[in-house]
């Protein structure tokens, strides 16, 4: 079942292409199969290969990947966020969201949590650098049903996070290739080696 053997101070460890497993034994195979006896040492047979299964995977924890894996789980679906960096990236400012934006959010559940933080926009003037008014307009004029609001993007992010299951997001995994595989999946590898088969 081993495949490779790597002896540390205190413990063995197999790495075998099943799963990981930790043994008091007096005896493990080496990757040629023969038998050696040991002393009564922890063993620690480690996936080296392990390939996880999951069914969906989104690619980046950003307001898309996010507002994605919102919208699957209010449909009953379970998705898996890979992320790169340790944490959310709530850094930046606002974004100004308009209908088609609040209409998604409405969709997905987290719109009437966010709209008391952020004020309506009623309009917007655009003028030269020295003042003199170009143009002005008032967004409900143009289109009754417009509503326009400028989202903190951290505010935005955590609260489509704080929806989440809690272990959607994987943080600290950096996709390095992707790739279809003969039967339809799809196998992603990430920097740290790791290995994800997904059915999306
Ligand atoms: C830090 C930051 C600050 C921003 N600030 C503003 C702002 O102030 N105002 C504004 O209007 N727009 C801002 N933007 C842009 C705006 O947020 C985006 O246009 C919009 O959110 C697009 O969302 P997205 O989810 O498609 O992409 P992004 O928000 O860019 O998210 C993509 C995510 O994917 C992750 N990622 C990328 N490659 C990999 C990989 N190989 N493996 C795993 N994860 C990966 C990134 O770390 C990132 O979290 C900002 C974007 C970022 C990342």
């Amino acid at each position: 079942m081993a495949t490779t053997t790597t002896t540390t101070s205190s413990f063995v460890f197999l790495k075998s292409p099943a799963s990981t497993f930790l043994m008091h034994n007096d005896h493990f195979r080496y990757g040629n199969g023969a038998r050696r006896r040991r002393s009564s040492k922890p063993i620690i047979i480690k996936a080296q290969s392990e390939v996880r299964k999951e069914h969906v995977v989104i690619v980046g924890g950003g307001i898309a990947g996010l507002a994605t894996a919102l919208s699957l789980h209010r449909l009953g679906v379970r998705s898996l966020v890979l992320e790169q960096a340790e944490s959310l990236r709530t850094g930046g400012t606002s974004l100004t969201l308009m209908k088609n934006g609040w209409r998604v959010l409405d969709a997905i559940g987290v719109a009437n949590e966010l709209r008391p933080q952020f004020l309506e926009i009623q309009g917007m003037v655009v003028k030269t650098e020295d003042g003199r008014e170009l143009r002005s307009f008032n967004f409900k004029e143009e289109d009754q049903s417009q509503e326009v609001r400028a989202v903190e993007r951290r505010v935005l992010l955590e609260t489509l996070a704080g929806h989440l299951p809690q272990d959607t997001i994987q943080y600290s995994s950096r996709l390095a290739s992707i790739e279809a595989t003969p039967n339809g999946d799809t196998l992603l590898e990430l920097v740290d080696g790791s290995k994800l088969l997904a059915k999306m």
